[in-house]
């Protein structure tokens, strides 16, 4: 479900026509739906009403405030995976009780200031990283809140990059070893064990991958229980999928009614981590057309948004729909869309079979709400698109086209050069 749709061929997100933002902002933009925003946040909150929980954000995904802040507002948490997440979060007014700070790398530094602003807990990813953080703490007087993130081995079914929960990949402790770090973490004083975690992948569009980390899970909570570790926290992570092209992936509300059913009995808190399925679908990407052309009879699509505006495409030969911001009638081609940009893998969408658009025709990138802007870089000098949020026949900026100035902050000539001119 979501908030874009035609009205006498134009595309309008909720109340407004796409080609009026167009027109006070230029292009590319991206472009989200507040109704879609919230109703994706209530409707998978209230799927697990019937049992304790935190849908914690996965603010990766859009970390833009005043997107965080929507979830806030409805009673939301926050999952991080940096200092400067953290930071995002608490500008939104994540309560600190609601966030949960994940990732294999955090520094010493990172990890001071979750200590610092008392944030829920800590999935811990290693056994170094275990001792890392109770020293970190002893330092402040103060204790750290843990789950570990144990890696369940299960595939979830998804692209390789994204795919998060097998024993290969970089993610978690291995299931086996992570009694033994749990026995560790216990007789650490500076460490206060409240949960387990796992996060099996993103773009996961079948159930039975959670549910088989849940029961490993389960089986892992049982014998920490009987070892006297106290489990308050259940966190199932991220991963539910949404429909990008012909994907069907389970509702909310069957993903949770599976969960539900398999957690009958096990007393603990759930959190859960979605990104994707919160904002995916909640927001586009606006370009223009800037030139058609043919290569050896292969038609090209130049416009003016590129892999550094979004990456998906290029990086995980991901798929988007394209859909012209007015419909008008011409035939059909066959053809690349690409991007500015200078490199070969610079494209939206490859071979895709669409009507013909004309130089200063507004075509729109769907699906683009979660993983677009947050991935989004300055590559080729080219200032980062804006961000506009609709409500009913409003629209807001929250956050401005960068500007050329912006591109060079921070940047300084050292005198020595200077001399030379
Ligand atoms: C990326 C990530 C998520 C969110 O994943 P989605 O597929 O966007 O739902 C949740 N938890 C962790 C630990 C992550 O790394």
């Amino acid at each position: 479900m979501h908030d874009f749709h035609y009205v006498k061929g134009k595309m309008y997100c909720e109340k407004v026509p796409v080609e009026d933002v167009e027109k006070a902002m230029g292009t590319p933009f991206y472009l989200y739906s507040y109704n879609t925003l919230r109703n994706h946040f209530t409707v998978f909150d209230a799927a697990f009403s019937e049992m304790p929980h935190i849908v914690c954000f996965a603010a990766k995904a859009n970390s833009n405030i005043a997107i965080l802040k929507i979830f806030v507002n409805e009673g939301g948490g926050m999952d991080i995976v940096s200092g400067g997440e953290l930071y995002r979060a608490l500008q939104a007014g994540v309560d600190p009780q609601k966030i949960v700070y994940s990732g294999v790398g955090k520094r010493v530094d990172e990890i001071a200031y979750a200590l610092d602003s008392n944030i829920l807990m800590f999935n811990l990813e290693s056994f170094e990283e275990l001792q890392v953080i109770n020293e970190c703490a002893r330092r402040m007087k103060k204790v750290a809140r843990i789950a570990l993130r144990v890696n369940p081995d299960v595939n979830p079914e998804t692209h390789p990059h994204i795919s998060t929960g097998l024993k290969e990949n970089k993610f978690g402790i291995n299931i086996e070893k992570s009694l033994e770090a749990y026995r560790q973490a216990k007789t650490l004083e500076h460490i206060d064990i409240k949960g387990v975690s796992c996060h099996i992948g993103s773009q996961v569009t079948k159930i039975s991958p959670f549910v088989d980390a849940l029961n490993r899970l389960k089986r892992l909570i049982a014998l920490l229980r009987e070892a006297g570790i106290t489990i308050k926290y259940l966190d199932l992570g991220g991963g539910l999928g949404i429909t990008y092209n012909r994907e069907t992936p389970p509702s909310p509300s069957d993903y949770a009614k599976a969960i539900i059913e398999a957690s009958k009995g096990l007393n603990c808190t759930f959190i859960f981590e979605p990104g994707r399925v919160i904002v995916g679908n909640a927001g586009i990407l606006v370009t223009k057309v800037l030139y058609n052309k043919t290569n050896e009879d292969k038609n090209f699509i130049v416009v003016d948004a590129g892999m550094n505006d979004l990456i998906r495409p290029s990086l995980y030969k991901a798929y988007h729909g394209i859909q012209p911001v007015e419909k008008v009638r011409r035939e059909k081609i066959v053809a690349d869309v690409v991007g500015p940009i200078c490199e070969s893998g610079d494209y939206l969408a490859k071979g895709r079979k669409i009507s013909r658009l004309e130089r200063g025709d507004l075509m729109a990138v769907m699906s683009a709400g979660a993983y677009g802007f947050t991935m989004a870089s300055n590559y080729n000098s080219r200032p980062r698109a804006p961000e506009i949020l609709v409500k009913e026949e409003q629209f807001y900026v929250i956050r401005q086209r960068e500007r050329y100035d912006d591109l060079i902050k921070g940047e300084d000539i050292p005198a020595f050069l200077k001399r030379l001119s």
